[in-house]
């Protein structure tokens, strides 16, 4: 390839070249016959001027020989060959001739230029003479006298100085046209050398440019055209870097955005190829890098399959719940259509809001309100069947009546504890008391619930005692901390049977903390119930609670007013090994204030 220098180099040549060629094709011809007429005008000049010098010694009849002498001398002077042609076609005098060679010489009354001139009174020609075998220009014009035509005065010359006059004119014009072209050839390089240096700069920058070094700077300062394309170049790479950072700002911005969503985000182009998807929806649904992968092998679930290819289809919002066994989760879907690259379909874009929570927290409530009815349900239905009896006659019977009446009071006084307790775990989800925290010492509250148990224990009679461990005093609610003890000295008597140990244990926990313990060796709870033995109404043996007197609503209480407090409580339990539950309380630097 040429670079640009060679290519105005080439241009520059083949102009001056151009000319060249035209210069020789246009003046070549007219120099030669420029050359030609001159040299015909001045024979015909020659050629009267000899018609008037031998026309008087014509008239006169002066032999042919001392016309000869005349033509001769004349001839001389112009150095041209003369003919006098007599009126008969006879030669009379030439200059290249003389005596018997002049009488040998054939009949000139044919000659082209010697008819022209008796007929028109001019005659040229331009042939080979047969006279001197050479390529001649003749020029002949009559010699009149007196109104007589006595002959045709004729003047001969070579061509070959012609041709050889035109000949160098027009070397001297190709050796001017090649010197120009030399010139040309010079100048174009020596103007096109101060460019090449701006334009390879230009060219590396620009290549700079195109590799993404938006950075670089064009140092051309010209005033002229180049100057102005550097300036340019340099302008646009600077807007470029602009928009380029413009862009990366808003993506990062998007990216924080999607990044801090809880709700996943998902968005697929228009062939289904997904293009964002944010760390929540990665995390939420254990995908693994799905950029760039078809929705479908990415998410497996047909029913977010057909919200996407719904959006897809119809460009229409749609919002729908659906399940994910796999994991176990709840979605509410909301896909809606985005626009596509310039000339492309639009894609979708759909949010993925987990409603696992609020799905449980709804049958929870549900799951509540039919468990509260069903406890209620069951002591009424005994009371109204005890209410009934005496109506029907018991109330006579005074024996029956004493011991119905003795039952309606149990019923109603489980009733009253179940509504007890409900109201306070309502008190308690609903945040209305605050505890009333104060430092205290986890040991005499244990001392004291051991001891507000002992008559029940002794009389099951289980041993209930307090191993003091050496509990760091910890800022809690000593009233809730009361409840919580009783509550599980109260389990751990109730379900320990006779002859069992309950121990209440206070000691030092993990950072300050303060742990309660309350262990039996009773029966024990079976690893499937664990999980869910903090629940509302969740009983192990329902039967045997009910006969104890239990709602079912204890450890449940007992979980609130812990995390109420910062704290929590745990369960170890083994079935026949008995249980230990364990209450941790934050030490000071981690209690709430
Ligand atoms: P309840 O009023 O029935 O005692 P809780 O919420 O206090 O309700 O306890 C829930 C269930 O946990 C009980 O029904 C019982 O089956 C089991 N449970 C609680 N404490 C003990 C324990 N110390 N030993 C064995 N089982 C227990």
């Amino acid at each position: 390839m040429l670079g640009l220098r060679g290519r105005m180099a080439l241009v520059a040549l083949a102009a001056s070249f151009g000319a060249l060629v035209a210069v020789l094709l246009l003046a070549g011809p007219r120099l030669r016959e420029q050359a030609m007429k001159q040299a015909r005008d001045g024979l015909l000049a020659e050629a009267r001027l000899m018609a008037r010098v031998v026309a008087e010694p014509m008239s006169r009849g002066i032999a042919d020989a001392a016309l000869d002498a005349t033509v001769d001398a004349a001839a001389r002077e112009i150095r041209a060959r003369a003919t006098i042609v007599a009126r008969d076609g006879r030669v009379a005098a030439d200059s290249a001739l003389s005596g018997a060679e002049l009488q040998a010489v054939d009949n000139h009354g044919t000659r082209p230029e010697v008819i022209e001139a008796l007929q028109r009174g001019v005659g040229v020609s331009v042939r080979p003479s047969a006279t001197v075998s050479r390529t001649l220009l003749y020029a002949a014009v009559p010699i009149n006298h007196d109104g007589r035509t006595l002959g045709v005065a004729r003047v001969a010359l070579s061509l070959d100085g012609v041709e050889a006059e035109a000949r160098a004119l027009q070397q001297a014009i190709l050796a001017a046209a090649a010197l120009a072209f030399v010139i040309a050839a010079a100048l174009s390089a020596l103007l096109s050398a101060p460019l090449v240096g701006p334009l390879r700069e230009i060219m590396q920058k620009a290549r700079e440019f195109a590799a993404g070094h938006l950075d670089a700077r064009i140092a051309v300062d010209r005033r002229d055209e180049l100057g102005e394309l550097a300036r340019i170049l340099n302008l646009s790479s600077e807007r470029l870097r602009e928009r380029l950072e413009e862009n990366a700002r808003d993506r990062a911005r998007t990216d924080a955005i999607l990044s801090a969503m809880e709700d996943g985000v998902l968005a697929v182009d228009a062939r289904g190829v997904v293009v964002v998807a944010n760390r929540a929806l990665q995390a939420g649904l254990g995908l693994e890098s799905p950029l760039g992968r078809h929705y479908l092998e990415v998410i497996r679930q047909p029913e977010v399959g057909a919200v996407i290819e719904h959006v897809l289809r119809s460009g229409e919002r749609r919002q729908e719940e659906v399940e994910i066994q796999r994991l176990r989760r709840a979605y509410a879907l909301s896909g809606v259509s985005f626009p596509g690259p310039a000339g492309q379909a639009p894609g979708a874009v759909l949010t993925f809001h987990d409603v696992t929570e609020r799905r449980r927290l709804d049958r929870i409530r549900r799951d509540f309100v039919a468990n509260a009815s069903h406890e209620l349900r069951t002591p009424l239905t005994s009371i109204r069947g005890f209410v009934e009896a005496l109506e029907d006659g018991a109330l006579q019977d005074e024996q029956n009546a004493g011991r119905f009446l003795g039952k309606i009071r149990t019923h109603a006084d489980r009733m009253a504890t179940l509504v007890e307790d409900l109201l306070e775990l309502s008190r308690l989800e609903s945040g209305q008391q605050a505890p009333v925290l104060d430092e205290v010492p986890c040991a005499e509250v244990a001392d004291d619930v051991v001891a507000s148990f002992a008559a029940l224990a002794a009389r099951k009679p289980v041993s209930l005692v307090h191993e003091d461990r050496g509990a760091p005093p910890v800022v809690t609610d000593a009233d809730r901390l009361r409840r919580i003890v009783e509550a599980l000295v109260d389990n751990a008597v109730k379900y320990t049977p006779e002859n069992g140990h309950v121990i209440v244990r206070t000691r030092p926990g993990e950072a300050g903390a303060a742990v309660v313990e309350v262990e039996d060796d009773g029966p024990g709870i079976a690893a499937e119930h664990l999980p869910r033995i903090f629940e509302r109404f969740y009983r192990v043996d329902k039967a045997r609670s009910r006969e104890l007197g239990g709602t079912g609503l204890g450890l449940s209480i007992v979980k609130h007013l812990a995390e109420g407090m910062g704290g929590s409580v745990a369960v170890a339990s083994e079935p026949g090994r008995g249980s230990c539950f364990s209450v941790t309380l934050p030490g000071r630097a981690t209690t709430r204030a």
